[in-house]
């Protein structure tokens, strides 16, 4: 192993006999000076990300807001990891909640600030060190996290961004500092990493891709759901786990909501993403726009019908498709990470269930009915972490945040993530 990671290594886990022991209420007010801190600087950072993986700027600038507001929940959170004292015939009988260690953080590039920060947050207040294997054209990024850390006061050592390759993250997990990692990105690096961490008995949390459900019915409010369907699909060049990008209309409002959809989707033009006004960029690297439309072909070889063109106007940048596919076509199965929609068709509501359901991934569907009834009857029969009613998928950070299937396991956000990384320790004592 170079040098220099060795180091890092040895310096978080240094960094960590310390902090585990720094009291909850002093790492709360740290978090909150960091959260202080991007909020502040929130358009430096914006550009950062804009540079790095061409999100339109406001958006960027969002992420990072989203970052501080997540980071203040956590300043202000209830502490779970307190001792818990368990009434029984012993003397003492309690649970500890002891923080892991160093964990790893193996990261994406499509919300460059929030998938560290999200995972990182929550585990550093539980007591642990962290260090990040961010994604390759995002280094910027994470150093800058970083710096967050060191100008908020906290230890040297309880963050650190490692500039490294994905083929370094197999030595790093092995290394015997590290107790657990934390993979936001493909079912690929997922199931590589998990394996790799399983084979090394550490704790793995894992969120993958997905292909969500937007599911329209006929007692919907149109017009808002074309409006925000097109947002849910497009909002980050469509670059985005939770993203609709399986509409899934009821036959009889087919006519009345496609021309709708189709308007609101039309808004979204590829323009600068450093201009303010900017809705749509460019996707993050030519090589996913060229895989985006290798899968276009291969749904439109299986019988989708286009119903706006996938039109390629630059090495990254689009104009957004939308196809309409048959519950056969193989396109189905894969996740269609970029400004390209796919329309389904449904007579009724255990139809449009089924369809919903079947693809690998679940992550965080969302339905559009007025109907209390049927509202029930997909919040219990939809598989995936989150549903949403008359809403686009959004997390919030009150709430946990994770996946069923090939979409991954273990929990985001809310107060149950910060037991993720911790040892839940039994005391019994006679
Ligand atoms: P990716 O290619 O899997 O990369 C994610 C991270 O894993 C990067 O740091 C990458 O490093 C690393 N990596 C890739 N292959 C690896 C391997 N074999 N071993 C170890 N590490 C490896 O994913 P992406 O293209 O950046 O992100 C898009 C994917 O992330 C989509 O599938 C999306 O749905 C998913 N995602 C999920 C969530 C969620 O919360 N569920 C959120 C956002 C994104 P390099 O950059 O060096 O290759």
């Amino acid at each position: 192993m170079e040098s220099l990671i060795e180091s890092k290594l040895l310096k978080a886990d240094k960094a960590f006999q310390e902090w585990k022991n720094v009291p909850f209420e002093k790492k709360q007010k740290l978090i909150a000076r960091a959260a202080e801190i991007l909020k502040t600087k929130s358009e430096f950072f914006g550009e950062i990300i804009t540079t790095e993986m061409n999100k339109p700027i406001s958006q960027a600038i969002a992420e990072v807001e989203k970052c501080a507001l997540m980071m203040n929940y956590y300043a202000e959170a209830e502490n779970i990891l307190l001792p818990e004292k368990i009434e029984s015939e012993y003397g003492i009988s309690e649970i500890h909640y002891v923080p892991k260690g160093v964990i790893l953080g193996v990261m994406p590039w499509n919300f460059p600030f929030w998938q560290v920060l999200r995972f990182a947050i929550p585990a550093i207040l539980a007591g642990n060190t962290v260090v990040l294997k961010h994604a390759s054209i995002c280094f910027g990024s994470g150093n800058a996290i970083e710096e967050v850390f060191i100008e908020a006061g906290f230890p040297k050592g309880v963050f650190q961004n490692l500039e490294v390759g994905h083929r370094d993250v197999k030595e790093i997990l092995e290394h015997t500092v590290i107790k657990g990692v934390s993979l936001t990105g493909s079912e690929e690096a997922g199931a590589e990493v998990a394996s790799i961490a399983g084979k090394n008995i550490k704790k793995s949390l894992l969120e993958l891709g997905g292909s969500d459900a937007f599911i329209v019915l006929n007692d919907a409010d149109l017009d808002e759901a074309a409006k925000v369907g097109a947002l849910a699909r497009l909002q980050n060049c469509g670059q985005t786990c939770v993203a609709a990008k399986r509409f899934i209309i009821q036959k009889d409002i087919e006519s009345d909501f496609l021309p709708k959809f189709v308007e609101e989707y039309k808004k979204y033009v590829p323009a600068d993403p450093k201009l303010k006004e900017t809705k749509l960029g460019g996707m993050a690297k030519s090589d996913l726009a060229d895989d985006l439309e290798k899968q276009y072909q291969k749904a439109l070889a299986h019988g989708a019908v286009v119903i706006l063109p996938l039109e390629r106007i630059s090495d990254n940048e689009f104009n957004p498709g939308l196809i309409r596919v048959e519950e056969e076509n193989p396109i189905l199965q894969e996740e269609l990470f970029g400004p390209l929609g796919m329309v389904m068709i449904a007579e009724n509501d255990d139809k449009a269930l089924e369809i919903a359901n079947n693809v690998p991934f679940g992550l965080a569907n969302s339905v559009w009915t007025t109907n209390k009834e049927r509202q029930q009857f997909y919040i219990n029969g939809l598989e995936s972490g989150t549903v949403n009613i008359n809403r686009m998928t959004s997390s919030d950070p009150r709430f946990p945040f994770g996946g069923t299937k090939s979409s991954g396991y273990g929990t985001e956000l809310s107060l149950l993530a910060l037991r993720e990384f911790v040892t839940a320790k039994t005391i019994l004592a006679k």
